[in-house]
């Protein structure tokens, strides 16, 4: 008998039977297992069957749910409820309290439509009664229901009473519940029998993701009845780690996730599909990765020689401990026939270009080509000016190539490169058409590699000399958090810049009210008369370039009239024009302003090492990756710098992004401190991450789950050579039901 109906206090005879048999560790008596159907064979196929095998399920109901995704019955299997909520025993209408929300049992005495002045409004009254009691209900503008509210009906009511009576949120009729499942060859779907009574309104009530057109009331039937195929779903996990962690098997979890006896029930199946989503994940990353490196060898390049060694000497810099780490790491990569997949992660700022420009003197060096494809031309023309000044000296002919190179020039560059006279090009994706052609492509860089799509990246392998393909180094400003870098890079290598390069020094960084703002103007005037420069950036006033140009025009004069009254105010904003632009940078750069007041523009493209101090109004209102890329300004010179917010948090969530962002210097700290405090989905775009989008998963508090799951994987693919394996066919379609789109387009923009 359903549980759900003994939380009801309902007879057997009433409820319909659920389909469970969850496998948490309970005995089962042999009469049970003799009297359970005989379903021997999975038949997954029939999952597939579309939503209009539902009785009752229409065009119209099934365009609303082809909305929200939902297809197939398996779709509604694996739509698991975000929510539940959780509704205690039926209560005696004579124990009512006001404001509390129950479920009553009870019988129609009495019903009518209650005429109004307004057309729009109906009102539905009835009077309904238990043994304990009596008492009115009303409900509005659900006219139909006064129909069904025959004298002596029966329905459960859930809801809260209130001044004039009961106000229900959501009723099901007990004499509509069908009769029990006859015996043998029917179909279990059309002619499952109706939901049980208390489905919607008593025990733990599984509230599923919705939309537009469809009551969660709908889906719930629907689910309910769609799991009659449960048994249908094909277990991906393979016993020996089902019995490690002693998870439910494949159909049980699926059951118990949507209609469970206790809040244990949901905990054990929460448990198993999270595991189980992330594990598929996994192994769709790194079959894909298998799939990669088996297509394509590349040229090993040796170790590293002469022209790498005198480059690297005669850079005006050393090279941070992380820096030559990666060099190390790239020199193991490009010894191995196996093309490179390696990824660089690091902050605007922390050295990756040098590293890149490392990698592609490797395959000069060995007598082949390199290329840096960058997804704008702006960053492509970056890129190219800071190459040609690292290899100022060197000899090394450099092109760039972009759409807009005029024809002429475009193709004397594609004549070189394709004899091989050019050994470096950067460009934007006019790099990989098809006129391009390169003599002996050794070397690839890909910057913002979540950018370009997998036939972008794909085209560039190609490039290769004939079945050979380039060692392929892709680059990520984004920082992101570690516990999320196995799902979104799960298939390539990582290598991690952390430390600052050199003259670049951490910022102190403080958080203050408005009872220390007289304090810090107090300390910003100390430092400007020590001879050092500062930036204001003005308070947010909307989201309008407009109106944050006045805010800081009007922030400006503030200041030049109170706090900063006699030092030289410049100001910045993004409506002027850019030769203004430019010369107020010019005057801050050249020490004739002391004080550049500026709206957010000043994240990109100004360093003025006497700048040590950044007030920043407003704090709370930016994110943490902007708060971090907004003092990264100072700190770049000799004296110790500070960056002071002012902000008055109206949020504890508030309060402890600004605690991090005082504590934290490191970018990817931070993105973890935002992760856990903004979930995973609000920190980055999951399309612009190349995040998939879990449904049970939740990360990072899932994190040590993602890990086991990683390991748990490798160590099944190197029993069983690949995914490929016999015994592993139902893991391998499980991946491709679940994330073959991703496959076709993983981690693209
Ligand atoms: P990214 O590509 O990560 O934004 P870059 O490689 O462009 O960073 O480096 C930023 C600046 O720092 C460049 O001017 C570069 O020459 C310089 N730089 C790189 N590595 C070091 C280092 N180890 N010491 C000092 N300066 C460095
Ligand atoms: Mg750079």
């Amino acid at each position: 008998m359903s549980p759900i109906a003994v939380r009801a206090g309902i007879e057997q005879t009433e409820a319909a039977e659920l389909p469970r048999a969850l496998g948490t560790g309970e005995r089962r008596e042999a009469g049970d297992l003799l009297a359970a159907p005989l379903r021997s064979v999975p038949r997954p196929q029939r999952l597939t069957a579309p939503l209009s095998s539902i009785r009752g399920v229409g065009a119209k109901l099934a365009a609303a749910a082809a909305r929200i995704g939902l297809h197939t019955l398996g779709d509604l299997i694996e739509n698991v409820p975000h929510t539940y909520g959780d509704l205690a025993e039926i209560t005696d209408v004579a124990e009512l309290r006001i404001g509390e929300r129950a479920t009553i049992r009870v019988e129609v005495r009495s019903a009518r439509v209650r005429p109004t002045r307004r057309r729009n409004l109906r009102i539905v009254e009835a009077t309904v009664a238990d043994a304990s009691g009596s008492l009115p209900v009303t409900w509005f503008n659900q006219a139909w229901l006064a129909e069904r509210l025959r004298s002596g009906a029966k329905l459960l009511l859930i809801g809260r009473l209130e001044g004039k009576g009961f106000r229900p949120e959501a009723q099901e009729f007990l004499d509509s519940v069908s009769s029990k499942d006859p015996e043998g060859g029917r179909d279990p779907i059309r002619d499952a029998p109706g939901p049980p009574s208390g489905l919607h309104t008593t025990g733990i009530v599984p509230v599923h993701p919705s939309g537009e057109g469809l009551r969660a009331q709908r889906l719930r039937e629907w689910t309910w009845g769609a799991l009659a195929l449960a048994p249908d779903v094909l277990e991906p996990l393979p016993a020996s780690l089902r019995r490690r962690y002693g998870y439910p098997g494949a159909a049980d979890a699926r059951v118990a996730i949507h209609f469970p006896r206790d809040e244990g029930d949901v905990e054990a199946a929460r448990r198993r599909l999270a595991y189980e989503e992330l594990f598929l994940h996994q192994a769709a990353l790194l079959s894909r990765r298998g799939e990669r490196r088996s297509e394509l060898a590349a040229e090993p390049l040796g170790v590293a020689g002469e022209l790498v060694g005198s480059w690297l000497e005669g850079l005006p810099f050393a090279l941070t401990g992380d820096q030559r780490a990666a060099c190390a790491e790239l020199d193991a990569d490009l010894e191995s026939a196996l093309p490179m997949q390696r990824l660089l992660m690091g902050e605007v700022g922390s050295g990756k270009t040098v590293i890149a420009l490392y990698a592609m003197l490797r395959a000069l060096e060995s007598g082949g080509q390199a290329a840096m494809m960058a997804p704008t031309e702006t960053l492509a023309e970056q890129h190219f000016a800071t190459l040609e000044r690292l290899l100022a000296g060197s000899g090394i002919p450099t092109a760039l190539l972009r759409g807009s190179t005029p024809a002429a020039q475009r193709r004397r560059t594609l004549a070189v490169l394709a004899t091989g006279e050019l050994p470096l090009i950067v460009g934007t994706h006019a790099l990989i058409e098809p006129t391009v052609e390169f003599a002996r492509l050794r070397v690839a860089v890909i910057d913002e590699q979540h950018r370009f799509g997998v036939g972008q990246r794909r085209a560039l392998d190609a490039k290769g000399p004939s079945g050979l393909a380039p060692h392929v180094l892709h680059m990520t400003a984004t920082p992101i958090p570690r516990t999320l870098s196995l799902t979104a890079y799960g298939d390539l290598d990582t290598t991690t810049l952390r430390q600052l390069p050199a003259g670049r020094r951490p910022v102190k960084t403080w958080h203050v009210g408005e009872e220390r703002r007289e304090g810090a103007y107090g300390f910003l005037r100390d430092r400007l008369r020590e001879g050092r420069q500062a930036y204001v950036v003005c308070p947010l006033v909307s989201a309008s370039e407009k109106d944050q140009a006045k805010a800081a025009t009007v922030e400006a004069e503030r200041l030049v009239g109170g706090e900063l009254r006699g030092f030289k105010v410049e100001i910045l904003h993004g409506q002027m024009p850019s030769a203004a632009k430019s010369s107020a940078m010019a005057r801050f750069a050249a020490g004739e302003a002391q004080v550049l007041v500026a709206t957010s523009v000043i994240e990109v493209g100004i360093d003025v090492a006497n700048a040590t101090v950044m007030l920043i109004e407003d704090a709370d209102r930016y994110g943490l990756s902007q708060l971090h890329q907004l003092r990264g300004r100072i700190g770049r010179g000799e004296h110790e710098s500070q960056c002071i917010l002012f902000a008055e948090p109206d949020s504890e969530r508030a309060r402890l992004r600004l605690e991090a962002i005082a504590r934290e210097r490191d970018s990817f700290e931070l993105a973890e401190v935002d992760l856990a405090l903004r979930g995973e989905g609000e920190v980055l775009g999951t399309r612009q991450s190349g995040l998939p989008r879990f449904r049970v998963a939740n990360l990072p508090e899932d994190a040590a789950v993602l890990a086991a799951a990683r390991a748990d994987l490798v160590a099944l693919l190197a029993d069983h050579g690949s995914l490929g394996a016999p015994a592993l066919g139902p893991l391998l379609d499980a991946v491709r039901a679940r994330f073959g789109d991703e496959r076709a387009e993983p981690i693209a923009a």
